[in-house]
């Protein structure tokens, strides 16, 4: 018994730690996999966020060109003007040493500034002075060419002074490159986070191939400015980043692309992700690019607090589920015992009991005995041992039968026990014979006592199959212990000689053996 009991509590104790390990692994890998997916999740939205400011920086210092372009075409036409003023004073001054003035002006002044300067003589069309910037200064121009410039230079003034026609202009190549300086140096001024930067470089062949561009702008890398730019150039996993680029730009005026290029203000080597578009005009791709490596440095920063929130989670999870754990053992603990102690109490009380009459049975009146011998031999407390017999029973189970014969023991198992008090014990010693022990009947009442069950059992009524009534009668043997016994069935075989005296006498009587008697 104990070693089954023992085999179901190693199984359920053992059962309740796996489906904690379970609970507890499940939540663990829940947990793990919610921890990653946060990651990833934060990687793809701050790489979404880095590439939307990659293309918005990018973007802004585009739209930034035709506003530098306007600038520069008010920032000249204001020259142009100031100048029409010097020319208007030395018309003023002198109208003969006019030109002579002007001419030397426009000498000095063509030197420092890209002005395209014109003086025609009216009368003749003839050009009196010329310089054209992009012009060798010996070609003859035309009149045509004159009135073409007027639509063609971005800043254009026109003024008669007497026969001569002066024209002040600035070419659009001239603000260009006033524009290009503007973003070379705004450019090498910009700062970014996570080392990012913004470079340039002018494509002079669409179609690729070794010095299809020039490195224009490159705060990363100055010294290269200038140098020429090879599609077949490659970096150091063998992509060719430049053709990547190239042919972005020419399908879709922009793109995102991957490689591996330095780091700014260092010689390591990482992966970055760029934004390239191309401006027209300038037939330059500006590009701005953050490493990789910057970006997960920044994405570890922010789920690190999450990772933590994570792992106290976890923490607090785990004892959760330990705690549950050490309570369901307690729980199973208890409940077993709980349940084993009923399940043992019924069993000694079934082990105990006649199944028959529900009196006590003899290993019951053994252990009795025992009680009320020790209470003997200690305390000197006595008790009337009485052996009750059935008299002539065998005939109720010949005449009447078996099944009838029980139940004349059960009734009488009821009717002793509804004359004995509760602290008295009957037991069915064996086939129709009883052992009741009374504790406290007195030597003057036994008689009394005896009579009076005798009586009620005489009193009894019982039914054969075919309706005959018959009553039944008992002897009863009486004795106690004696001082001079060694073991209580000496007292027990001397109640059982009173019986056998009672029957003796003509059944339906008691006889009592005492010690006072016997004496
Ligand atoms: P006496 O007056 O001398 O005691 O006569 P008796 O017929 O009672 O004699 P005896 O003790 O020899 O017979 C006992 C009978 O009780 C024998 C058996 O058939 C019957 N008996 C014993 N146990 C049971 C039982 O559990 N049920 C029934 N129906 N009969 C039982
Ligand atoms: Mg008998
Ligand atoms: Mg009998």
């Amino acid at each position: 018994m104990d070693y089954l009991r023992k085999k179901y509590r190693i199984l359920l104790i053992s059962i309740i730690l796996v489906i904690g390990l379970i609970i507890s692994g499940v939540v663990y890998f829940v947990l793990i996999d919610l921890e990653e997916a946060y990651h990833e999740y934060a990687k793809d939205s701050i790489m979404d966020v880095k590439k939307g400011y990659l293309k918005d920086t990018v973007n802004n210092i585009i739209d930034g060109i035709e506003q530098k372009n306007e600038n520069q075409v008010i920032y000249h036409q204001h020259l142009a003007e100031d100048m029409i003023g010097i020319f208007d004073n030395y018309y003023l001054a002198d109208s003969e040493g006019f030109l002579y003035y002007a001419k030397q002006y426009m000498q000095q002044e063509a030197k420092k500034i890209d002005f395209t300067f014109l003086i025609i003589n009216s009368q003749n069309n003839e050009v009196v002075f010329q310089y054209i910037p992009s012009l060798e200064d010996e070609n003859i121009i035309s009149t045509e060419y004159i009135n073409h410039l007027s639509s063609e230079l971005p800043v254009y003034t026109s003024k008669l002074y007497g026969n001569y026609k002066t024209v002040i202009g600035v070419s659009q190549d001239v603000i260009d490159s006033r524009v290009k300086n503007a973003l070379y140096n705004e450019i090498h001024g910009l700062k970014f986070e996570d080392n990012a930067y913004v470079w340039v470089n002018e494509i002079v062949n669409y179609a690729g191939g070794d010095d299809y561009a020039i490195r224009r702008i490159h705060p990363n890398l100055k010294d290269t400015e200038g140098i020429y730019l090879s599609t077949n150039m490659t970096d150091v996993m063998g992509t060719t980043p430049y053709k990547t680029e190239l042919e972005g730009v020419k399908q879709y005026g922009e793109l995102f692309f991957q490689y591996y290029f330095k780091k700014l203000n260092s010689d390591t080597i990482s992966e970055k992700i760029t934004y390239a578009k191309l401006y027209k005009d300038f037939d330059w791709i500006i590009a701005m690019g953050v490493h990789l490596d910057d970006i997960q440095e920044y994405v570890d920063k922010t789920t690190q607090d999450k990772s933590q929130q994570v792992r106290r989670l976890l923490i607090i999870l785990s004892s959760i589920v330990i705690v549950i754990i050490i309570i369901a053992l307690v729980v199973v603990h208890h409940l077993e015992r709980w349940y084993y102690g009923n399940f043992n109490k019924t069993l000694i009380e079934e082990s105990l009991k006649d199944p028959l009459t529900n009196t006590y049975n003899r290993r019951a009146a053994y252990k009795y005995l025992a009680t009320s011998w020790a209470n003997f031999k200690s305390v000197g407390l006595n008790a009337k041992i009485m052996m009750i017999d059935i008299d002539n029973f065998k005939k109720v189970n010949d005449s009447c039968g078996h099944s009838v014969g029980d139940q004349v023991l059960i009734k009488l198992a009821d009717t002793i026990n509804s004359h004995i008090r509760s602290n008295d014990f009957l037991s069915r010693w064996g086939g129709e014979e009883f052992l009741l022990i009374c504790n406290g009947l007195k030597k003057e009442d036994v008689e009394a006592f005896t009579v009076k069950l005798l009586n009620a059992i005489e009193k009894m009524q019982f039914e054969c199959e075919e309706a005959k009534k018959f009553n039944i009668t008992v002897s009863i043997g009486v004795s106690d212990f004696y001082d001079s016994d060694d073991q209580f069935s000496i007292a027990v075989n001397r109640a059982d000689m009173a019986l056998y005296k009672a029957k003796a006498a003509g059944k339906n009587t008691f006889v009592v053996l005492e010690e006072a008697t016997e004496n």
